[in-house]
């Protein structure tokens, strides 16, 4: 008997399309394996079984008419909960949207769904994606499958743990400052951010317009390549003017040969402070690995990469105090009741109905955006954009891929980053990808020789060199996974999911 733990995306698909198993199948599969883990785990907000068992149900009439299946089909998938999906509310994990039904369905949502995928559900994250933790999430936290004592990261964390845990096989996050690949490295997961404008927004709500981006999660770099397919059919999104087509099949680069392949590496990157010695070992032996596939390893300077985070940290609140604007508890979601007056009720319902982090954040854009700091803070953070663009374009003039660490270091305890400074640097190897708008993936490396939990290595690409980068991440985990993908978290690996 099949559990869900042990199949990739595609031999889901196969199963469903040869009739080896039902998408119903499946999706209960699904269902059992979050009932029995998710209850530890916490990664959903809401399990949309309903909407599982009728798109599984479509799925499997197709077949019985004979139709062609897509590319997922019968995948178990969740979304995570900034993206509109009808028929679930979509809260951004904040009291602000806790009653908020999606009006319509986002761009990327609905393109899993055209390639057959079934919707699992939606998943927790840190309020409105300010976070690197899930902690600050206005309903729960959601544990790191590996040890749940510990932070999945974010802030997408949710999305991120529900594929740790086996729960689903494939899930979608967002990234505006590294909130796909930081999760995915704490929770050992492949986890991607394409490069900006690769994948539609629309229905994916704002955080930072010129930094957010939309990108998958999984088990496997195939798995990952896939659901790259998916979001990228279709084209343009005519709704998201940010959108680029890209007409590349992700699918058919994976196993291309990398050798005379050049992969940057950074000295200043691999001797940053605050990285731990486990971390840099193997993101050193993954670099060995490329090389012994062939690959030519060449040194790149980013000189102004370490201004990354104070220049993020301006154009981000700036661009989130704008985006959160519209939450005045007027046409939609949380409203203060039994105010006086309108602009009391638009505090109040800004004060009740918005955490710590998201007051923090919008205050830090409205100083930042007021006459005179303006020109202090947002002129100048704004040409370190420009320098770290420039770096990189200079660095890939000498390499087709960079290498570095994901994240500092493994996962840590809840409440232990108290400081939010501290949370910052989280991302201090993912945010200058973002200013600079290229793709980046994070590829598991198994478990760190000192604290044993998952640690990973960053591989950064040009524009649109998507692909290369799902190539390079199938050649480490050619050396680090063998077994063609990474594990299920232990605790969790065969608690329920089988297929009947
Ligand atoms: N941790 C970063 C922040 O809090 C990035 C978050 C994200 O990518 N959504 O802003």
């Amino acid at each position: 008997m099949a559990c869900l733990d042990q199949l990739s995306a595609a031999q889901i698909a196969a199963g469903v399309a040869a009739g080896d198993f039902s998408a119903t199948e499946v999706a209960r599969a699904s269902l059992d394996a979050i009932e029995r883990r998710d209850g530890e785990v916490q990664a959903f907000l809401q399990v949309s079984a309903d909407l599982a068992l009728a798109a599984a149900e479509t799925t499997d009439k197709a077949r019985a008419a004979g139709e062609a299946l897509g590319p997922l089909a019968g995948v178990p998938v969740a979304f995570k909960d900034n993206m509109h999906l009808v028929g679930t509310r979509t809260t951004c994990a904040s009291r602000m949207l806790e009653n908020y039904e999606s009006t319509f369905t986002a761009t990327c949502v609905q393109r899993m769904l055209d390639a057959g995928a079934t919707p699992m559900g939606k998943t927790n994250m840190d309020e409105f994606a300010f976070g690197s933790s899930t902690e600050s999430s206005a309903f729960h936290p959601t544990a790191n499958p590996w040890d749940t004592g510990r932070v999945p990261g974010g802030s997408s964390g949710g999305s991120a743990a529900a594929v740790a845990a086996g729960e689903v096989t494939v899930s979608l996050g967002s990234d505006t400052g590294g909130s796909i690949r930081q999760p995915a490295s704490l929770c050992g997961v492949v986890g991607m951010k394409p490069t900006y404008g690769a994948v539609s927004r629309y229905g994916v709500v704002a955080f930072g317009s010129s930094l957010d981006q939309v990108g998958p999660f999984g088990r496997r770099v195939e798995d990952v390549a896939l659901a790259m397919n998916a979001l990228a059919a279709g084209g343009r999104d005519p709704w998201d003017s940010t959108s680029q087509p890209v007409a590349v099949d992700f699918l058919a680069h994976l196993n291309d040969p990398i050798e005379g392949r050049r992969v940057g590496i950074v000295p200043a990157l691999m001797d940053a402070a605050g990285l731990t010695q486990e971390v840099r070992d193997a993101v050193s032996a993954a670099a060995k690995a490329l090389a012994d596939q062939g690959a030519e390893l060449v040194e790149v300077d980013l000189p102004n990469i370490a201004s990354a985070i104070a220049a993020y940290y301006v154009i981000a609140p700036c661009e989130a105090f704008s985006n959160l604007a519209r939450f005045d508890g007027v046409r939609y979601g949380y409203q203060e009741q039994g105010c006086a007056t309108l602009a009391e009720q638009t505090s109040l319902s800004r004060a009740h109905g918005f955490g710590e982090e998201a007051k923090r954040r919008q205050m830090l854009g409205a100083y930042l955006l007021s006459s005179g700091t303006y020109d202090k803070y947002y002129y100048p953070a704004q040409q370190v954009r420009t320098l770290i663009t420039a770096d990189y374009a200079r660095a890939y003039e000498q390499c087709d891929v960079i290498l570095m660490p994901a994240a500092p270091r493994t996962a840590f305890k809840f409440g232990e980053l108290s400081d939010p400074t501290q949370m910052y640097a989280s991302d201090m190897f993912t945010i200058s990808n973002n200013i600079a708008g290229n793709g980046g993936i994070s590829v598991p490396l198994g478990l760190g020789a000192e604290s044993g939990l998952p640690v990973s290595a960053q591989l950064q690409g040009p524009a649109f060199a998507d692909a290369s980068l799902l190539t390079f991440a199938r050649a480490i985990e050619r050396s680090f996974s063998p077994d063609g993908g990474a594990p299920v978290a232990p605790a969790f690996a065969g608690k329920g999911g089988e297929l009947a």
